[in-house]
């Protein structure tokens, strides 16, 4: 599985690299224009480059399962925004470059007689830097996250068709038919993606919607989605995997809310979990959902999956980075799987403990052993405080522990220590497995 993952993995990595270099290359091909200075040029391919990475950007985010398998959503997010900085960088050199090299193009009167083209170039700069700064910063500047996603998906159209406008305007070497036609095919297939992800995606879902059965309050200020098929029979995924929840709006809506499935993967009755914590405005509400109503679920997404029985499984939880370990005990439960599992919980106090009777009545139906790490422990607790760390692991884990299969979830800080202590204890790369919720 994991030598075909691989496989599949750099198949897409090469079609990726396809997209972004042959329209380059094709640019050497046929005529060509009369030859400027290197500078020039190479402001001229940095323009070229730049677009072309950033209109791939829309494939990025498209979803597509299939694509995004061998790695899971949350790196091809990482990956989206490194090359948007990248080909944001290729983009704002392109014309500083050119300014560089011909200073006289900011003189008040060549900028008044600047052709059309040079306007839209100027367009989308602006949309592509608005676009970074609100992206990089939308926390600091207070943007709400909804609001945010809609800007963002109206400048990358803004910037991309600005940017193809100015090159196909100025078509210095776009001069032979073919090689236009091979820029503005490159666009109608970009707006084309964008068309399957706004337009047929939804629609498909809008023909496959979910009910609410039942919404159940679970410990620590958080809530269970139950959710049935309404006259279709669903979709399957893998323990561990979440989808993307659409609750009060059509599928249409701009922003869907990723969640983690916490039911068991084996459930025959089609009927899917999802476990909520109040964090914000979508989520706060979670629990005013009354039963029957619609709902739209995107899914089963991500590579963060239990794999081999024969392993060990060590599953390390942060709040409510429990769900999809949740998802995977109850699954392994359901199939009777003996494995070895130990859960490492990190949880705030007691009280707060998620499914915490459920785990308890679990441990007689699995191998399962359950340790809570609580950093505001009760008076009179003797289990484990502070937070998870490479000390707490060894006390509960045999050695070799690169034998294990390690799946974390939680806080992005406690992620990252977690990681620095696996690698402290020679738990090579391949044997972790990471969830994170937050895509920034
Ligand atoms: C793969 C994955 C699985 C998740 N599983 C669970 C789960 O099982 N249970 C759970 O309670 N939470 C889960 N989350 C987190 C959950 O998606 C966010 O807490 C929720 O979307 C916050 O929405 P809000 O409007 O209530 O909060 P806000 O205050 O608006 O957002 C808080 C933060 O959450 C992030 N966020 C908000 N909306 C979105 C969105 N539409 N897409 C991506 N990120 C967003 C942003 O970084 C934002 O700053 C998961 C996140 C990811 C990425």
């Amino acid at each position: 599985m994991h030598l075909l993952y691989s496989l599949r993995g750099a198949v897409w990595l090469l079609v990726y690299l396809l997209f972004i270099l042959a329209p380059l290359f094709a640019l050497l091909a046929g005529s060509h224009p009369p030859s400027r200075d290197f500078w020039t040029e190479l402001s001229v391919a940095f323009g070229y480059s730049g677009l072309a990475m950033m209109g791939l950007q829309f494939g990025l985010t498209a979803r597509f399962r299939y694509v995004t398998a061998p790695w899971g959503e949350d790196v091809i997010y990482h990956f989206h925004r490194q090359i948007s900085l990248i080909a944001v960088g290729l983009v704002v050199a392109h014309p500083i470059i050119l300014v560089a090299v011909q200073p006289q193009l900011l003189a008040p009167s060549n900028m008044l007689e600047a052709p059309l083209t040079a306007h839209f170039a100027l367009v989308s700069i602006a949309a592509v830097i608005v676009l970074v700064v609100t992206a990089l910063w939308r926390v600091t500047l207070k943007i709400k996250y909804e609001t945010w996603h809609l800007i963002h998906v109206v400048l990358a159209v803004v910037a991309i068709t600005a940017g193809v406008v100015h090159m196909v305007g100025s078509s210095f070497y776009l001069v032979d038919p073919w090689k236009r036609s091979l820029w503005i095919g490159l666009t109608a297939f970009w707006i084309g993606l964008l068309f399957y992800v706004r337009i047929v995606k939804p629609l498909f879902m809008l023909r496959q919607p979910y009910r609410v059965a039942e919404v159940r309050k679970e410990r620590g200020d958080t809530f269970t989605l139950v959710m049935q098929p309404d006259k279709h029979r669903g979709f399957r995924f893998s323990p561990g995997q979440f989808g993307w929840l659409t609750l009060w709006e059509s599928p249409f809506a701009i922003t869907a809310h990723p969640f983690s499935f916490s039911s068991s993967a084996a459930a025959t009755d089609r009927r899917v979990e999802m476990t909520i914590r109040n964090l914000g405005d979508f989520t706060s509400n979670v629990h005013k959902v009354p039963a029957g109503q619609r709902v739209y679920l995107d899914g089963p997404y991500g590579a963060f999956t239990i794999g081999n029985p024969t392993d060990m499984h060590v599953l390390i939880a942060g709040g409510i980075g429990v769900t999809p370990m949740m998802s995977m005990i109850r699954t392994l439960a359901d199939q009777e799987d003996k494995r070895p599992i130990v859960l490492l919980y990190g949880v705030q106090d007691w009280e707060s403990i998620t499914f915490r009777e459920e785990l308890e009545e679990l441990k007689a139906r699995l191998n399962l052993t359950v340790v809570y790490v609580l950093s505001k422990p009760p008076t009179g607790w003797t289990g484990e405080t502070g937070f998870i760390n490479a000390e707490i692991l060894k006390r509960y884990l045999m050695p070799p522990y690169a034998d294990h299969e390690y799946f974390i979830c939680g806080p992005n800080v406690m992620m990252d220590a977690i990681e620095k202590a696996l690698g402290e204890m020679n738990v090579p790369m391949s044997k972790y497995h990471s969830e994170r919720y937050s895509f920034v």
